[in-house]
């Protein structure tokens, strides 16, 4: 095991003012807490941490990242807290510490090969702080090594997982030397045969064709200090992973592949570069279709090489790639690299134009680094931002729903499947009843809370983002709606039948559907709610010799009533129910705590079927709003305050609730006696009518009115929509 002096000498020997108490603190405390506990393997637990910050001072990391390192598995296995961290070794550590603890509890979570994907973006999402994943590839990188100490079931997942998650993230961030050992690693365990077999292969030909490859690498060394350019040039070999990813993916044998053996050229600056390629092109000839300028072009991790192909002495075909010593360091190094070049911006970098997040990000990374004064405050500014327009969420089950960033728990819900959306009532969010509306955030987990017969308010259109939900809300809403227009067409015919002294048949309204040139009963009914056809037309169609027994035309009582004689703008009090003003202390909701005083939101007009949420302020009690209401906005950033609840009707108790609506209707005499008497005929009570004249042909009228509930509401409005002198009937709120 490593001892004390030698951890505190591996970071000296890069970083001279490295804080050597702080080091031998975090040795000390690591140890101790850690106590006796031992790894499979038999070996101490602390050798654990201490290997994983010995393969960070490799990469030549600052104190705050191997300090983590050696604390990195405190909070999870041992009695330690985040807070005695903070404590003893500042914020700093302790957050990088705390973000080691949040992914070991992600690695519980189900993770399905196809979920991989989604998965590493959540850790990029998830870890804020670029050197948590360093030390958490580290972690991994040497849990790898120390597999074979592992059960054997064990073995396989956590290298299958080694090979879809942490070997492709540890490419994308350019530690090339840390991929391919872990790609190395998971192959080995997961086809010991195909491994073993390419590695003898390979060794074969290495002993086959040594003499070549040194030919080659002296022959190229030659013409390029001819041409006077510094050079060093190393013969090298694939891996043998990605050899058998070759060999599967373009079904190949061995023998087929051509490019088992490359040569890398290192090289002062870019200039010398192509330089190279000149000599190289000269000499030999080019393999069509090989040649690649990463430089010019850099890949998205920032890679940065120049590759070709060509056919070398003994027509032999020579793979080549050419880059400078610093971009070496990057290909090797990716991330880590960045730490140590200040000075590591690309020349021409500038004028590429890259449209990639990813090239931005590590583009940004760069830059910061060439402004910012050490390596730390580079790394401390470096925010993984790849997928900060995503959120990542969890079913209870552990399935993980990628959706974009503000989405609520009903993009979530239409996510799982559409019939989850249409019958979601609440969400529970980590365990707690959360609003709906409420947006997610990472690492949430949505439990979806349903009930049948259940319709997707209009209003979600507005709560949702994802085009999936917004879709299938509206799809929901009018098939709600064209049900309550049917509904209310339905007594409509009912009562025109009940006139000309019939009974409504469905058999009979089916047979005269061609006569009434509509293809379902459902169709004639809400045609009729919508007003768009008469009722007497309806039986007339059924019994074409019945005598027409249109309603007479509204009583035309121009002279006397008019606009009841208002010229202006002006309040008219129809009716004030005795009850009025009362409802705070018969309110019929549930789920408030009984000690608070509850009232209606003023002009929010909250009937019963209405979505409602309760908004608690403190000193005053609880305020109900339709969930509709613009005024939530105002406590959409105060959580906290939201409360879940529902109406608790007695139909019994007949009660009365305001809602205001706004008609406009065409100025003419007997208008407003037309509006009234709907409004009357139907049941609700006129509280207050405000008339605004908006043009010579047009009343605006906002109209306060009773109603026992959304359905009597909708209906008044139907039928208020179905009068010709009526243009326009909106609801306030609604
Ligand atoms: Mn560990």
């Amino acid at each position: 095991m490593m001892r004390q002096y030698e951890l505190v000498e591996r970071v000296r020997r890069y970083n001279p003012h490295a804080d050597e108490d702080l080091l031998n603190r975090a040795y000390v405390y690591a140890m101790k807490a850690h106590g006796t506990q031992k790894r499979a393997s038999g070996d101490p637990f602390f050798s654990h941490p201490l290997e994983v910050a010995a393969i960070l001072t490799d990469l030549r990391l600052d104190d705050a990242t191997i300090v983590a390192a050696v604390l990195h598995d405190t909070i999870e296995d041992t009695a330690a807290t985040r807070e005695e961290i903070e404590r003893l070794f500042g914020n700093e550590i302790a957050k990088l510490v705390d973000g080691l603890t949040k992914i070991k509890k992600l690695d519980l979570v189900s993770k399905q090969a196809e979920q991989a994907e989604n998965f590493r973006k959540l850790l990029l999402a998830i870890v804020e702080d670029v050197r948590v994943l360093l030390v958490k590839l580290a972690d991994r990188l040497h849990n790898m090594r120390t597999l074979r100490y592992m059960p054997a079931e064990k073995r396989t997942r956590v290298a299958q997982e080694t090979l879809d998650i942490y070997a492709p993230l540890a490419g994308r961030m350019g530690m090339q030397n840390v991929r391919d050992e872990l790609e190395d690693l998971a192959f080995r365990q997961l086809e010991p045969d195909a491994h073993a077999m390419i590695v003898s292969r390979l060794a074969d030909l290495r002993a086959r064709s040594g003499a070549l490859i040194a030919r080659i690498e002296s022959e190229l060394a030659e013409r390029l200090a001819a041409s006077g350019i510094v050079a060093a040039v190393h013969g090298r070999q694939k891996q043998p992973y990605s050899i058998w990813r070759k060999m599967e993916r373009k079904s190949v044998a061995f023998e087929q592949l051509s490019d088992i053996f490359g040569f890398r050229v290192l090289v002062r600056d870019a200039a010398d570069c192509y330089r190279v390629v000149g000599v190289v092109h000269t000499a030999w000839a080019t393999v069509p279709g090989r040649f690649k300028d990463y430089v010019s072009t850099p890949k998205q991790n920032d890679y940065r090489s120049i590759h070709t192909t060509v056919v070398g002495p003994s027509s032999q075909r020579v793979e080549l790639q050419i880059r400078t010593n610093e971009m070496h360091q990057v290909a090797e190094h990716g991330i880590a690299a960045h730490a140590l070049y200040k000075d590591g911006r690309v020349e021409g970098s500038a004028e590429l134009s890259r449209d990639s997040r990813a090239y931005q990000w590590l583009r940004r990374t760069i830059e910061m680094l060439a402004e910012g004064d050490s390596p730390e405050e580079f790394l401390e500014h470096t925010k993984l931002e790849l997928f900060h327009d995503q959120v990542f969420c969890f079913t209870p089950k552990g399935r993980l729903i990628a959706l974009p960033r503000g989405a609520t728990p009903i993009d979530f819900a239409y996510a799982i499947h559409t019939d989850v959306g249409n019958t979601a009532v609440g969400a529970k969010v980590n365990g707690r009843v959360a609003p709906l509306g409420s947006e997610l955030h990472n690492g949430d987990e949505v439990e979806i809370l349903r009930a049948s017969g259940q319709t997707p308010p209009a209003v979600w259109e507005t709560l949702v983002i994802t085009g999936k939900a917004r879709a299938a809300v509206r799809r929901a809403t009018r098939e709600a709606v064209r049900a309550q227009y049917a509904g209310l067409g339905r007594q409509i015919v009912v009562r025109a039948f009940e006139r000309a002294g019939k009974v409504l048949s469905e058999d009979k309204l089916r047979n005269a559907l061609p006569r009434l040139a509509r293809s379902s009963v459902e169709d004639v009914l809400a045609a009729v709610g919508r007003g768009e056809m008469f009722s007497g037309d309806v039986v007339k169609a059924l019994y074409p010799d019945l005598k027409e027994e249109r309603p007479a035309a509204p009583p035309a009582k121009r002279s006397e009533a008019g606009w009841f004689g208002m010229k202006k703008a002006a309040s008219l009090i129809f009716k004030v129910p005795e009850e009025a003003g009362n409802h705070q202390n018969s309110i019929p909701i549930r789920g408030l705590r009984g000690d608070l005083p509850v009232r209606f939101a003023p002009n929010g007009g909250a009937v019963p079927g209405d979505r409602i949420v309760g908004i608690l302020t403190p000193g005053e009690g609880i305020t109900i709003y339709p969930i509709q209401s613009p005024a939530l906005t105002a406590f959409d950033d105060q959580p906290e305050r939201w409360l879940d609840v529902r109406w608790d009707i007695d139909e019994a108790q007949k009660q009365h609730f305001p809602a205001q609506i706004i008609v406009t209707a065409i100025n003419e005499p007997g208008t407003l006696a037309e509006i009234a008497g709907v409004i009357g005929n139907n049941g609700g009570n006129i509280d207050n009518i405000q008339i605004v004249v908006r043009s010579p042909d047009f009343r605006e009228m906002a109209i306060d009115v009773e109603v026992s509930n959304l359905k009597h509401l909708n209906a008044i409005i139907s039928e208020l929509r179905t009068r010709s002198v009526v243009s326009k009937v909106e609801r306030v709120n609604g």
